[in-house]
């Protein structure tokens, strides 16, 4: 070994320096990286290290070589995706995390790690006013928060007809009937197809131009399902594209009748209408759902990653998650174990991150975040409503706002015209939107979700909008 020694205090002080450069120069830069995938990799590019290299050293060579690759996710006028801006309150409790390096697997790892989820956990489901018995697991994000809640419906649904699919599997199981918005988000199918459960072996519901499933065309699938056979009904809060939600009172109505059925809902960010009054109407009913999956590293706030697996009934969450082991320390009666609600067992402790971002926020402050989003959203519609040859396509009802140019001029037309002015105001810089294809034809999306995003940024960025697709008409 030749590795010289470290110097802690110089070296996370320099972190700390170079950290803030970041942050501090978002506003100037463009909101798009300077380079590409190809000029990334070629900055990577070297050789397998031989000799290891001072501390210092690395961390400069990691910050100059990845810098020009850095999207601006954390700037004021990044609406691409939908991102959270990673607030630096949750960054610095993601650095004491990481400083101090506890495996948030169970009590005896680090009392701290689960102590701090249990809490966090009771204040998220007080904050989204969700069932306050239910369970929650800290996970990577939606997409595993999708998996797990829906493994812990897969559970309990086979448990009433007597199958016990965590020690006989799906082979012989009673078939599972899957019905899910026609909109629903890519992860809600990854996460059937992990299952076994198949994403092509569902039931699609048709949806409104919002793509908000249709009461009428949910009752007349559910006149048809085998009633003998479990269900489970997939729905939305907060369709990627447009931000709309499923009509969950209408939905939950009409499976009351069926009695096995499980009612899964994927708020990623848009469950988190319920923790803003003026929003909360939007998302009224999922209360009356089973399971509930939603992101912290969106609206919340927190760095990468971070999701939770918010499950009703907390015995089927630990059936479906539960690793057993005689090494592994058991908790004592009515405490919780933090790896029997997630599919880990060694993992970050996202616990403290929730916690700052919740104290930080506190109910008030989630509440205005929303409600400063989803005014900002609209005010972009607005202005960008009267500019001709734009069309606002959506229901601005969130955050979420989707564009198309060349209003008028035919489908094909408007699909080139809408992509060229997304590469022109990539191009430009002054803010980042991308592109979907939404109904079969291309939009520009925008998703007004990172916490330091001004009015005053809203409105340069619906200028420089105005001003690229001028260009592109004019072109
Ligand atoms: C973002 C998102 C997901 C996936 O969440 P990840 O955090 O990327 O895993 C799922 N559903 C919806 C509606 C989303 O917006």
């Amino acid at each position: 070994m030749t590795e010289p020694p470290t110097n802690i205090a110089h070296l996370f002080a320099q972190a700390a320096k170079l950290a803030f450069a970041f942050r501090a120069g978002l506003d100037e830069r463009p909101q798009r990286p300077e380079v590409g995938y190809a000029e990334a990799l070629a900055a990577f590019e070297m050789p397998t290290p031989q000799t290891g290299e001072p501390a210092e050293t690395v961390l400069e060579d990691l910050v100059r070589r990845a810098t020009p690759g850095l999207h601006a996710t954390t700037g004021n006028r990044f609406f691409g995706w939908v991102i959270g801006g990673s607030h630096p309150v949750g960054v610095v409790a993601d650095w004491m995390t990481s400083t101090w390096g506890q495996n948030a697997g169970n009590h005896t790892a680090s009392p701290s790690a689960a102590a701090c989820e249990t809490v966090a956990a009771r204040w998220l489901l007080d904050l989204l006013d969700l069932p306050r018995e239910a369970s929650v697991g800290f996970v990577t994000g939606a997409t595993v928060a999708n998996f797990v809640a829906l493994a812990a419906a897969r559970s309990e649904v086979l448990r009433r007809l007597g199958w016990d699919v965590e020690a006989k599997g799906l082979f012989d199981a009673p078939p599972i009937q899957v019905l899910i918005g026609d909109a629903a988000h890519s992860t809600v199918f990854s996460a059937l197809q992990y299952l076994g459960l198949g994403h092509e072996r569902v039931t699609r519901i048709a949806t409104d131009r919002e793509g908000a499933m249709l009461p009428d065309a949910f009752t007349r699938v559910m006149r048809n399902v085998d009633w003998d056979a479990p269900l489970i009904v997939v729905t939305q809060a907060g369709q990627i594209n447009t931000g709309a939600f499923d009509p969950h009172p209408a939905i939950i109505h009409a499976t009351r009748v069926h009695s096995n059925c499980w009612i899964h809902v994927d708020g990623a960010f848009g469950l988190w209408a319920r923790a803003c009054p003026t929003r909360a109407a939007l998302a009224d009913g999922i209360e009356g759902a089973d399971s509930w999956a939603t992101d912290g590293h969106k609206w919340l706030q927190t760095p990468y990653d971070c999701g939770y697996a918010i499950v009703r009934n907390p015995d089927a969450h630990r059936r479906a998650m539960m690793i057993a082991a005689s090494y592994l320390p058991s908790v004592g009666d009515g405490e919780r174990d933090p790896s029997h609600y997630v599919p880990e067992l060694s993992r970050r402790a996202r616990g403290f991150a929730t916690w700052a971002m919740l104290r930080h926020y506190g109910r008030e402050g989630i509440a205005a975040l929303v409600e400063h989003h989803c005014r900002l959203a609209r005010l972009i519609a607005d202005t960008l409503r009267e500019e001709p040859g734009i069309a606002i396509v959506n229901d601005v009802v969130l955050n979420q706002v989707i564009l198309r140019f060349g209003a008028g001029e035919g489908a094909e037309k408007g699909d080139d015209l809408t992509r060229r002015t997304i590469a022109a105001l990539q191009e430009d810089g002054t803010c980042f939107a991308g592109g979907a294809q939404w109904q079969g034809r291309w939009v520009m999306r925008l998703s007004l979700i990172s916490g330091e995003t001004s009015e005053a940024d809203a409105l340069r960025s619906a200028g420089a909008i105005a001003q690229v697709w001028r260009g592109v008409r004019e072109g």
